[in-house]
């Protein structure tokens, strides 16, 4: 016998599940607005899960309610429409991953941005994974050297560490970090310069420098502009980090920086009020904390077992009027391994790099710094302290005696000599040169106004007339008393050809 209600029950089912992908549930949006979707129907779907819209847009499903799922569109916010359909894929959000990218300036999903094509990577990685394990790591004991000789000699960074640069708008927080990259030329150290909600023509600048300094062969820049879709510059550092991950699990350095985190918050921030998430301090969703502390713990050095890689961090966090106690930066400060903290005031006073020294700490990277930096650099906190210090009661003009006023121009001397232009890099070598020279009777010869131009062709005197002594220096042994006498001896040589033999002191 042919049962009718049967043969109908079975159609009405298979025109229920028409369009549906094999394997995966489908739903259908009820709503969309501002980039955000609500999904009703899709039953079998996970946290975090790409979404498929039809049409050929993505979501990242993010809200997993009752009766619906909440997502972000990451593209076609004004395509999709009521009632289209949405597919669960089953797979997490993926970036490309591979040497195909270094050179590559890249989307956050691994798409080109610089018309070279799509990147050949045959890997993909998800862009959310696990931070190492804590007996799969190791102690920090490789430095990572930036070529700024105020952060090198008082804030070293090890290969591992998480250091943040953090100060007002325009400080200087992204010339430390480039060029701390351009640094990396020859080091075997692969970078990674994520931007996050910058201006397309910032980025643009920062890409050109990166290029003409040779930098991009080893270099891949993982960008979301301030144009983009909120969720791309959400998962943008994620992405960085993956293709970070994919070189540190290879057993290779890594130097990642995230330009910056308080757009990143900003973008989340956005993301959550329009999912309607309840707001906390400053508007901040409650789990702003685990948006970055999941992020910088995958920054990690590991142990020789797990192949000894390495992802040393450098995030970057722009505070308003010097404020380094709002929520933002405090959170991150307590995250990292230490700060690198930059002020309007030292910058517009043409002390640059900005760093305020007695702010600034680096919690691991001392034992990782050279032996011979470590030396002769371990009195310059206290000098400059003392220095400032004494430098505000000088304003009161009373009479100087001769200690005083020695440490008053050492001091000066000393903030003069730790003033670096961009793309100007010391190697390890030049370092101890000058912090040599800086820390001796030599320097007190020399005014204050002449010691940039000092300094300066006192390097390249040595380069070119005493190549064997700077050869001589070795960044991981103490500078021995005959070296150091060498190196002053030098010193005095240049300033007798330099100032004629003129003293000519203030
Ligand atoms: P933003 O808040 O816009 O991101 P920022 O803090 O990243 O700014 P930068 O863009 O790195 O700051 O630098 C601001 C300006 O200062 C740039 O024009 C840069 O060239 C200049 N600058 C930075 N460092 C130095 C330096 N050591 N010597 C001279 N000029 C510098
Ligand atoms: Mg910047």
């Amino acid at each position: 016998m042919i049962d009718l209600n049967e043969i109908g029950k079975s159609l009405k089912e298979k025109i229920a599940r028409a369009g549906e992908q094999p394997g995966h549930s489908t739903g259908r949006i009820v709503y969309s607005g501002d980039g955000i979707i609500k999904i009703a129907g899709l039953s079998d779907v996970r946290y975090n899960e790409l979404l498929d819209v039809r049409g050929g847009y993505r979501a990242l499903a993010l809200n997993l309610e009752h009766d619906s799922v909440g997502a972000v569109l990451f593209s076609g916010e004004d395509k999709v429409r009521y009632g289209d359909y949405v597919y669960s894929t089953g797979k997490a959000v993926e970036m490309k991953v591979g040497e195909a990218l270094l050179g590559r300036v890249v989307d956050p999903l691994g798409g080109p941005l610089d018309g070279l094509g799509e990147p050949e990577a045959a890997e993909t990685r998800p862009v959310e994974f696990p931070a190492p394990a804590i007996m799969d790591r190791a102690k920090v004991d490789k430095p990572l050297q930036t070529g700024i000789l105020a952060i090198d000699s008082m804030i070293p960074i090890g290969r591992g560490q998480r250091e943040l640069i953090i100060g007002d708008r325009q400080t200087g927080k992204t010339a430390i970090a480039v060029d701390a990259i351009l640094n990396q030329k020859g080091e075997n150290v692969v970078c990674i310069y994520v931007s996050i909600g910058q201006k397309a023509s910032s980025l643009a600048k920062t890409v050109n420098v990166l290029r003409a300094g040779g930098a991009m062969e080893y270099t891949c820049v993982v960008c979301s502009t301030a144009d983009d879709a909120v969720p791309l510059q959400y998962i943008a550092p994620y992405s960085g980090c993956a293709l970070a991950e994919y070189f540190m699990y290879r057993g290779k350095d890594v130097l990642i920086v995230y330009d910056d985190l308080s757009k990143h918050a900003a973008a989340y921030r956005t993301m959550s009020l329009l999912l309607k998430r309840p707001a906390g301090r400053e508007a901040y969703p409650g789990d702003v904390f685990y948006l970055h502390s999941r992020l910088l713990e995958r920054a990690a050095k590991l142990s020789a077992e797990k192949g000894g890689g390495s992802i040393t961090a450098l995030p970057i966090v722009e505070t308003l009027a010097g404020d380094i106690s709002a929520y933002i930066p405090t959170n991150v400060i307590s995250i990292t391994d230490g700060q690198i903290y930059l002020e309007s005031e030292l910058f517009n006073s043409g002390v640059r790099p900005a760093v305020n020294v007695g702010l600034s700490v680096s919690r691991v990277g001392g034992s990782a710094q050279r032996k011979a930096i470590r030396q002769i650099s371990g009195q310059l906190r206290i000098n400059l302290a003392q220095y400032r210090e004494l430098a505000i009661f000088m304003q009161f003009g009373s009479d100087l005696d001769g200690q005083t006023q020695k440490t008053l121009s050492r001091g000066a001397k000393l903030t003069e000599t730790l003033k670096q232009k961009q793309y100007r890099n010391y190697t390890v070598r030049e370092m101890i040169v000058l912090l040599t020279v800086a820390q001796s009777a030599v320097i007190d010869e020399i005014p204050v106004k002449k010691i940039a131009g000092f300094n300066e062709g006192l390097l390249a005197f040595m380069r070119a007339d005493k190549a064997s002594l700077l050869g001589d220096i070795d960044p991981d042994a103490a500078v021995s008393v005959g070296l150091r006498e060498e190196i002053l001896a030098a010193a005095r040589e240049y300033m007798q050809y330099a100032f004629g033999g003129e003293d000519a002191d203030v």
